[in-house]
């Protein structure tokens, strides 16, 4: 059993995702700091098109695939570092323990 820091009880801690997983919709609005943290796929959308844009122009031999390609390129490899930050944050909130009592969310 995990003693919570705060109130140095560890008779009503939880998993974080296991009471998410009980509230209602309105409790979820009601605590959006409790939530899993997202993933921004949709941020992946405008490289990727910057991408295949820049190839369709490169099979019909326009110089400016090669501008397409490299500008999808490096947004992409600009993304690659938040991605790894937002995969961090959803394991550590995998992690994270509820009180029940006080409220408190913390790392075992
Ligand atoms: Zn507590």
């Amino acid at each position: 059993m995990h003693v919570c820091p705060v109130c140095r009880r560890g008779d009503r801690t939880t998993r974080l995702r296991t009471y998410w997983r009980t509230l209602s919709p309105e409790a979820r609005a009601g605590a959006p700091h409790l939530a899993r943290p997202a993933l921004d796929e949709e941020r992946w959308a405008a490289p990727f098109g910057l991408l295949t844009v820049g190839c369709a122009l490169l099979v019909s031999e326009v110089w400016l695939g090669f501008v397409g390609l490299a500008g999808g390129g490096l947004w992409l490899v600009s993304l690659r570092g938040s991605v790894t930050q937002a995969a961090r944050q959803r394991a550590d909130w995998r992690r994270q323990l509820f009180c029940l009592r006080c409220r408190h969310v913390f790392l075992p």
